[in-house]
């Protein structure tokens, strides 16, 4: 145990951000760097070592948080670092990124703060990076079979880590012109730098791990002749159909899907670009959905210099404390201020957007909505609570509906779907093709980071037991649990 009495003695402190002021000058992370060093072996003190350590269950990777949390305290961060690649392959990537689970499930949560577990597994992770403790991890002896991974997010770049050490000569293949998925084109870099990504990238090169980028299954190379030419194949491809607003008006010039905006502003911050064909400087701008793609839209909107910025969401707002239906160890749906909101705009809820109005030459101008509210189960909208906000860029961040099918890899590979439109697996990630399977969003719908990676592990023991008959791989947590799912 870290400390018997850390829990009674040291109050909750987490990372430190740059002021408001500062940081929206600039696309670094949002963090004072260094901040946490100075107090993150008192704070991993604070873990009480339960005997039935809760927040195991609540992290879908396992991750073996009460033993970490002890090496963090004795500030032996290499062994540190080794109890947490034991169950992640990408601390970096979970420790900037998850919305901690682990942390609504932590025992000490029950009557007081929670653990600042996200904030240790990062330091440990950027330690591990700074003292070159990080290195390739090559196979002793290749398998000689091989496998595809569709899709370079964190599913396929974990199902390929995987693999690649188990012996399996890999490949990744990715449309994009660079590798990372949503990490990459999606998430915006002032919640992770970019450079993350890169060093994973080198480690995995280094380890055998071969990377195709622009080149698209079922558009570039049909999906059943790649099927023909490796052993085994892995369908990464996330879920990357965005859900649509039709209601008149849609077709005005100003009104993106959030995965048209976002990406071209992190093209910018790779340099492809000077200034991004979209972009919300002196706009009035209103984001369409209240989750998290929306956060990302409206922190992009402020650093590119929006007049104002507007975020609605259809449902009430939710409660800052857990209610009945909600109650601990459970993943809660609560009122959540992230560092895009800390930032400025204002937040609408229980509002519905009828129609958008555009000038004479087919720019949108406005956004009308009207109020909603519950009746009988229903929503329903309130009579005489239309009104019309300003609106000359328009973001639609309401979700995605599934992996795309435009390019015909589901056609070409033969693949079920399963009722919600993912792409259906059994307990071992295998699809209904013999020798190929499916991980992260492609199969389980959109969801999380350490979803991804979980998931992205679990069907590479899939594949590797189907090549080799038996896997030495650690074996899935816990599947396909959506009883917990967040
Ligand atoms: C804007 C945004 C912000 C988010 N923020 C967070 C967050 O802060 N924390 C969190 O936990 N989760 C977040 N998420 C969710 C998270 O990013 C995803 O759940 C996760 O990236 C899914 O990983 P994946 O590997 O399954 O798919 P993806 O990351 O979507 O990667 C799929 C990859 O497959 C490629 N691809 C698709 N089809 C083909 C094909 N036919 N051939 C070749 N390549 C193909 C795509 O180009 C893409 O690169 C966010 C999502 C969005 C959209
Ligand atoms: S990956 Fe997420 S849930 Fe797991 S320990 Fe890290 S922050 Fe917690």
């Amino acid at each position: 145990m870290a400390d018997p009495k850390g829990f009674l003695t040291t109050d909750r402190e987490v990372a430190k951000t740059r002021p408001v002021d500062e940081r929206v000058k600039d696309w670094n992370e949002v963090y004072v760097p260094g901040s946490l060093l100075p107090i993150i072996s008192k704070q991993a003190g604070r873990c009480m070592d339960c005997g039935i350590p809760f927040c195991h269950n609540g992290c879908p990777l396992g991750n073996l948080i009460p033993e970490w949390n002890d090496y963090a305290y004795r500030e032996d961060w290499r062994e540190a670092s080794e109890r947490l690649h034991a169950t992640n392959n990408f601390p970096e990537f979970t420790g900037r990124l998850c919305p901690a689970p682990c942390e609504s499930a932590c025992v000490l949560g029950i009557n007081q703060p929670a653990v600042t577990i996200k904030n240790v597994e990062v330091t440990i992770i950027d330690k591990a990076w700074d003292a070159g403790d990080v290195t390739p991890q090559p196979p002793e002896r290749l398998s000689g079979k091989t496998v595809a991974v569709i899709g370079s997010g964190p599913a396929g770049l974990a199902a390929a880590q995987q693999l690649t050490r188990a012996g399996h000569t890999v490949a990744v293949y990715e449309r994009a012109d660079r590798i990372g998925g949503l990490l990459r084109y999606g998430i915006p870099e002032f919640k992770m730098e970019k450079r993350h990504i890169n060093r994973r990238i080198e480690q995995m090169r280094a380890e055998g791990t071969k990377f195709r980028t622009e080149t698209e299954i079922g558009r570039d190379i049909d999906a059943a002749k790649l099927r023909k030419r490796y052993d085994a194949v892995v369908i990464a491809a996330g879920a990357t159909t965005s859900r649509d607003l039709k209601v008149p008006g849609r077709e005005l010039n100003g009104i993106h899907f959030a995965m048209e905006y976002l990406p071209l502003a992190n093209k910018v911050q790779e340099g492809d670009l000077t200034t991004p064909p979209i972009t919300a400087e002196g706009k009035h701008v209103v984001v369409i959905g209240g989750g998290d793609t929306g956060a990302d839209c409206v922190g992009t909107a402020h650093r590119q210099g929006a007049a104002s910025v507007t975020q609605l969401e259809i449902m009430p707002k939710p409660g800052e404390e857990r209610s009945e239906g909600q109650p601990w160890p459970t993943f809660p749906m609560l009122y959540k201020v992230t560092s895009a909101h800390e930032e400025g705009g204002e937040r609408v809820y229980s509002v519905s957007t009828t129609h958008f109005e555009g000038d004479e030459d087919g720019n949108v101008q406005w956004l009308h909505l009207i109020e909603v509210e519950f009746k009988d189960g229903k929503l329903e909208q309130k009579p005489g609570t239309e009104r019309r906000i300003p609106a000359q860029l328009v973001t639609l961040a309401m979700g995605f509906t599934g992996t795309d099918r435009e390019n015909g890899l589901v056609e070409q590979f033969g693949l079920e779907l399963d009722e919600r439109g993912n792409v259906a697996r059994d307990a071992d990630f295998a699809t209904n093709v013999p020798g190929v399977f499916v991980a992260g969003d492609a199969g389980r719908g959109q969801s999380l980071i350490v979803w991804a990676i979980a998931e992205g592990r679990s069907a590479a023991r899939g594949v590797d037991r189907y090549l080799a008959g038996a896997s030495a791989l650690p074996a899935p947590i816990r599947p396909t649990d959506r009883a917990l799912m967040v």
